[in-house]
């Protein structure tokens, strides 16, 4: 007699959550975390078939492009457990104060010729208040505004005051980055020099006054799947537009230098999973991609990414832009947006008037 698979109603329930989700309807915390636990490497490439019909539906064929300039490096104050940057290791990482206007200019024209959508200046401190480096970083945005076609974004670290959100909103910013890591359950175990509740305060001022969110986390820090399924959900609740998932690339001087890598399997399932919680939202593979995912990095797209942090990351390098390019179009891939505002993320309501889509229910 054959053995049967504890894992024989998978397909049926992975089958039923997608055709929820494409239908317009959503799925819970604990249907979700079922997902994030599946194990054996056939459910796995079924859920990431699922997940890429999903990604066509609600994406298409776009895949939205971004590239940073590190715009102010090292010293940072803060001491993040993963940060090549924080001044409480020794990572022999660069250091200076704030960029002058041409490194911007030559990051802004770099962009524009590769098909990049946004280009984020990110500084290494714990925040930004008002005075001379406020104006500094409004020239900055202004510059890179004026300068082509490519969006202007910011990870600029915590804000504590509704004026320095509308300030760089005037500037001409439209979109600033603010990871909240993880789990507000694991986050402690990330930083201990700033909260989980500051990052959400911070988000809440720069939505008030009209900047879309960029909020993701990194995985691969010792967090559990229910952490990493926690941290999709408070993004989904917070309505980060652009989502990152940065993988852990253990800096050797950091607290998290010796981790264990996820396994590359392990790491498409949490993009997966994320492109069902999230499936209107960019879910934008960055940091870490190329040191874990190596041959694999192309079946992101699979999983359900949509957007693709490229060209080097701030302390870390990636592969070549020309060979990602190349990538999207071996895929059919497209990575010319005119402009991008995030309008293909308007919910739509799928009609069934449930919280939670009851649309298509899953086997028992
Ligand atoms: S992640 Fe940002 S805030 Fe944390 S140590 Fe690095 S630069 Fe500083």
């Amino acid at each position: 007699m054959t053995a049967i698979s504890v894992d024989a109603d998978n397909p049926s329930i992975i089958a039923a959550l997608g055709r929820r989700v494409l239908s317009g309807g959503q799925i819970s915390r604990d249907e979700a975390l079922r997902l994030f636990q599946l194990e054996t490497s056939a459910d796995i490439l079924d859920l990431l078939s699922w997940s890429n019909r999903i990604r066509e539906k609600f994406k298409g064929n776009k895949i939205h492009l971004c590239s940073i300039v590190n715009a102010k490096a090292g010293a940072c104050s803060e001491n993040c457990s993963f940060c090549a940057q924080s001044s409480h290791y020794q990572t022999g990482s660069p250091k200076y104060g704030f960029v002058d206007p041409e490194p911007v200019a030559d990051a802004a024209a770099e962009a524009d010729k590769n098909h990049v959508t946004a280009v984020g200046l990110v500084a290494a401190w714990k925040g930004l208040n008002e005075g001379p480096l406020l104006d500094e970083v409004c020239d900055r945005i202004k510059e890179l505004k004026s300068g082509g076609k490519t969006r202007p974004d910011a990870s600029l670290g915590i804000i504590k005051k509704q004026a320095v959100a509308n300030r760089l909103k005037e500037a001409g910013l439209e979109c600033y980055g603010h990871n909240l890591e993880s789990s507000r359950r694991f986050f402690p175990q990330t930083c201990s020099t700033h909260t989980y509740d500051e990052r959400l305060e911070t988000i809440g001022y720069l939505k008030k006054s009209g900047i879309k969110i960029c909020s993701g986390g990194i995985i691969g820090m010792g967090e559990s799947r229910e952490d990493r399924c926690d941290l999709a959900f408070e993004l989904k609740a917070i309505g980060a537009n652009v989502v990152p998932v940065n993988i852990l690339n253990p800096i050797p001087g950091t607290p998290f230098a010796k981790n264990e890598p996820l396994p590359v399997l392990e790491i498409l399932k949490t993009i997966a999973c994320f492109r069902f919680i999230l499936p209107r939202q960019e879910i934008m593979i960055a940091g870490g991609r190329t040191v874990n995912l190596r041959d694999a990095q192309s079946m992101v797209f699979m999983a359900g990414a949509s957007a693709l942090m490229v060209g080097n990351y701030l302390t870390t390098l990636n592969q070549s832009v020309e060979k990602d390019l190349q990538m999207l179009k071996d895929l059919g891939l497209d990575p010319n947006w005119d402009s991008h505002d995030f309008s293909d993320q308007e919910e739509k309501a799928c009609g069934c008037d449930q919280e939670i889509c009851q649309t298509e229910t899953v086997p028992e």
